[in-house]
Order: structure tokens, then sequence, then C-alpha cells
């Protein structure tokens, strides 16, 4: 019989469908092997020599003193050339009788994360990882400061099967006017779970969590790597810092050392486990200048697509999970590498 697993911070159901069980490495054999691409392509908007293909930088990392949108970059930040939301305007919320709607304001840009086309995240060194935070993190910075946004969302789909539409690896920010329902969601769940049983559900599930070691990929003096109880997805994986806190505040405060060694070596595990997976990363954390310190706690969210959500999971918010967490897990702490 299969089971149905709740997940403790945000009450989703999963249903752990044994009797259709994969083991995960059939999965991993499943992967499809695309051609490799070159270390420079001529008509990549995010390659260097191509910077007038974007639109100008908001940010660049150069080791000289070359001159904005030309080559000698390591890390470059630019607005999205096709944006989800543009940065001028006033924020208006239109209620006519019935149909609510705000204006498109916000921010749309894109981290080019390494000059070098076919690098990857999962194999480049942490240093260069930090350098990417690095960059994020004052982007974030800049738009804290804009009273007009709410929510500043970090995100990287790798591969087509993940939207991505660019090989060039890069990851995007959205800010938004409005926060994010699925955020909104979790802070709800985990402000319940603190009123019953005043701990921080996150705290709770790392202590619960390292206690079973079942689910555990990886655990560092900083982070914990697991696959929660009920995942979606085969091989979902959640980055935890063990450090509780609502947002992710990189800087002097935090060194973003940790966290890039912590991200690597999760990367580099599920690229080797399962041959660059097509995946999506996210960042959850509390809204901009929301109160919600005391229960909401910031974390990482990497969903592999190895699986297609279809009319029950879109229809019911039930998903349907074939690979058993404790599986994946075990599968994965073979390709760890500290
Ligand atoms: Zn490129
Ligand atoms: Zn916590
Ligand atoms: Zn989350």
């Amino acid at each position: 019989m299969s089971e149905i697993r709740q997940d403790q911070a945000t009450k989703r159901w999963v249903i752990m469908a044994t009797e259709r069980a994969k083991r995960p490495r059939d999965l991993a054999a499943t992967v499809s092997t695309t051609e490799p691409e070159p270390e420079y392509s001529p008509d990549c908007p995010f390659c260097p020599g191509n910077e007038s293909k974007t639109p100008p930088e908001v940010l660049a990392y150069r080791e000289g003193d070359g001159p904005a949108d030309s080559p000698g970059w390591q890390v470059r930040v630019v607005p999205n050339a096709f944006p989800a939301l543009r940065p001028d305007g006033e924020v208006v919320v239109s209620q006519p009788h019935w149909f609510t709607s705000v204006t498109g304001v916000g921010a749309h840009e894109v981290i080019v994360e390494s000059p070098v086309h076919n690098d990857s995240p999962a194999t480049v060194s942490v240093e260069h990882i930090g350098l990417v935070l690095q960059a994020a993190a004052e982007r974030f910075m800049a738009l804290q400061q804009d009273r007009r946004l709410c929510y500043v969302a970090l995100f990287r789909n790798n591969g087509l099967a993940a939207g991505s539409s660019l090989t060039h690896p890069h990851t995007q920010i959205i800010a938004t006017p409005i926060a994010p329902t699925s955020v909104r969601l979790e802070i709800e769940a985990a402000r319940q779970h603190y009123d019953d049983r005043i701990h921080c559900v996150y705290c709770e599930t790392i202590q619960n969590e390292l206690d079973a070691g079942q689910r555990i990929v990886l655990e560092t003096d900083a982070f914990v790597v697991l696959e929660p109880f009920a995942s979606r997805w085969p091989f979902e994986t959640w980055l935890i810092p063990k450090q509780h806190a609502a947002v992710l505040t990189p800087g002097d405060a935090s060194p973003v050392e940790p966290l890039a060694r912590a991200l690597r070596t999760t990367l580099n595990a599920l690229y080797h486990a399962l041959g660059d997976p097509a995946y999506n990363l996210v960042l959850h954390e509390a809204p901009l200048r929301d109160s919600c310190e005391d229960y909401y706690h910031w974390h990482i969210e990497i969903l592999p697509r190895l699986a297609t959500a279809a009319g029950f999971e879109l229809g019911t918010g039930i998903w349907i999970n074939s690979v058993l967490p404790e599986e994946s897990a075990e599968y994965l702490r073979d390709f760890v590498s500290a």
C-alpha cells in the first residue's frame, strides 16, 4: 500500500507511490544525454564580447579596471531583455468592484554566473559560487531599498525541462510589488506551528531529521541538506541553515563561504548522481519588511525535473512521488565529496 505523507512546514500532502516505485538508479539512467556545450558560443548574449546584446549592466566584478559592458568580468548582472516587470512607475492597486490588479512595477535581472559558456555551478570553484552569491546579495540590498517592492525572488532554472531557454549559466532575480502566495502559505503554516509548539518548524525539522538520519544528504557546521519527508519530486532537496533566520543576509553578518560550499557540494552530488539533471532552484525567505523573524526560517529548495506535474498535482495540490526520499538520500550520499 502506498503512503500519504504530510510536510510539517506547509501541511502539503504527497502520495509516496511505492508500488510504482522506481529505484533512484533507474532515474539516473533515463536522463538523456544532450550534446556537450562549447566553452564559447558566438551567438550567446551572455558570452564575453556580446555585452552589447544585453541591456547595460547594473553590476559586474572585473579583475582589472575595464569599462562597463566590456569583456573581462567574472560575474555580470544585467536587466532581463524581456522583463516580466519593469522598475519605473508607481505601484497602483486597482480594485474596481471585483477585478483586482496591481501595476507591473518591479525588477527582473539576470546574474550571468561566469564568462565561460559551458560552466556549471556543480563544478566551478567554491570561491566562484561565493562571487555569484555576493553579486546576488548586492542586488538584494539595492532592491530592498525600494519601498515599492515587497519581495525579491532568487531562482535558477537549469536545463530545457526546467524552463531555461539559454544554456549559459545564469540565475535570475525578480522583485515584485506583491508577496508570493507560496511563501505566504509557508509563513502562515510556520506561524500556526509556532503558536502551537513555540518552536520554529524548520528548526524542529532539522533536529528531527538529524535524529532520524535517513533523509540527510549532507551536514556541515552551518547547513543541513536533506530530502524532505514529503518530497514532491524524486530527489527534491532542501538546504536549510542551522542558524535560525527569516532572511538570508550574506555579508559581514553571515559570510557567503559556508553557503557557497554547501551549495556547491549539493549541486555537484546531483550532477554526478543524475547526469546534470534539469532542476529549479529557489530561495525562500521572508518578504521585505515582514515581521516573521520568530517563526519563519529561510531555505533553498532544489526541485529536479525528473517527473512531470500533471492533472492531479495541478488540480489538487496533492503530489505523487515514485521515489522514497530515504532512498534518494542514500543514493545521493554516495556522491557527496566534501
Ligand atoms: Zn554563452
Ligand atoms: Zn528556525
Ligand atoms: Zn520553502
